[in-house]
């Protein structure tokens, strides 16, 4: 472990061996793409391929997470930047960033920077936090968000249904979109409770006036029921597993 956190230093510094991937967004009334949720990926010089999953933990013991946030903020802003050149109608480019970045003061700053140099309309970016990442210090965080939002940058909570969950967050907090987490449309099918806090949180986002974005769709059967349920937003295999950026069907601007 302390070794793979020495190598992502190393890897952080050189800038060729993390790479972001992208997974589609999906508008769930019409099956069209609607943003992009960029997701890293380490190709590890001895060993392959490293997710996510366990590399972040490394990360963060190693205190390198917020240079990976950065990194990846930066390359998600390079690409959304690249798209438009390219003559791409614009998308939302989803970005994950965790806690001690979130409500570092300098992520205000260095959004502000990146969307300067790389000019580009604050709308396109999306931050997507969990509510673990708020929870620890509510009032910090929501002094953060609201300075997002006052960029025009969007926040999503993402993850919806595994942390606290507390409505008291949705009531307080001014997000552009929930996420419910994969795990219940997964279970959705054999499990009538996880069914059961599918339709709850898309009635719950419908009532407070909050997109909802389901993730983990695998099949139509699920999305059927999102879209009984007026789902706004779809992200799983059934539309396209992450991958590199070539492999994203991009929609070609109407004027371009
Ligand atoms: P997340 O943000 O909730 O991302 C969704 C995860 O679900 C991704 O795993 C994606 O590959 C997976 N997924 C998408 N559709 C399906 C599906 O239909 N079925 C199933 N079973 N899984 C699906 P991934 O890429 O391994 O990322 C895992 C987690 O690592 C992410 O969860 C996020 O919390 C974190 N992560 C990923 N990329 C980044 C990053 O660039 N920065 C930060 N800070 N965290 C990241
Ligand atoms: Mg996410
Ligand atoms: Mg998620």
């Amino acid at each position: 472990r302390l070794e793979l956190g020495s190598q992502l230093r190393q890897a952080l510094k050189k800038e060729c061996e993390l790479e972001l991937w992208f997974q589609p967004q999906m508008d769930a009334t019409n099956n069209r793409l609607v943003g992009a949720e960029a997701l890293i990926r380490w190709n590890h010089p001895q060993e392959g391929l490293i997710f996510p999953d366990r590399f972040l933990p490394v990360a963060e013991d190693a205190g390198l997470i917020s240079t990976l946030d950065y990194w990846v903020l930066e390359s998600a802003c390079c690409r959304l930047a690249r798209w438009q050149s390219l003559g791409y109608a614009p998308i939302v480019l989803a970005v994950n960033i965790t806690q001690p970045t979130f409500i570092s003061g300098g992520l205000v700053e260095r959004l502000k920077a990146l969307l300067g140099y790389y000019r580009l309309d604050p709308q396109w970016l999306e931050l997507e936090i969990t509510e673990t990442a708020i929870i620890s210090d509510k009032l910090r965080a929501l002094h953060c968000l609201r300075q997002f939002k006052a960029m025009g940058v969007k926040v999503a909570l993402d993850d919806f249904g595994t942390g606290y969950s507390s409505l008291d967050t949705l009531h307080s907090f001014p997000f552009d979109k929930i996420k419910i987490d994969k795990s219940f449309l997964l279970r959705a099918e054999d499990s009538p409770q996880a069914l059961a806090i599918v339709r709850t949180v898309l009635a719950l986002g419908r009532s407070l006036s909050i997109p909802v974005l389901a993730e983990g769709v695998e099949n139509e059967r699920q999305l059927r029921i999102l879209q009984s349920e007026g789902c706004d937003e779809a992200q799983g295999y059934y539309f396209g597993h992450p991958a590199p950026a070539p492999s994203l069907a991009l929609p070609k601007a109407v004027n371009s």
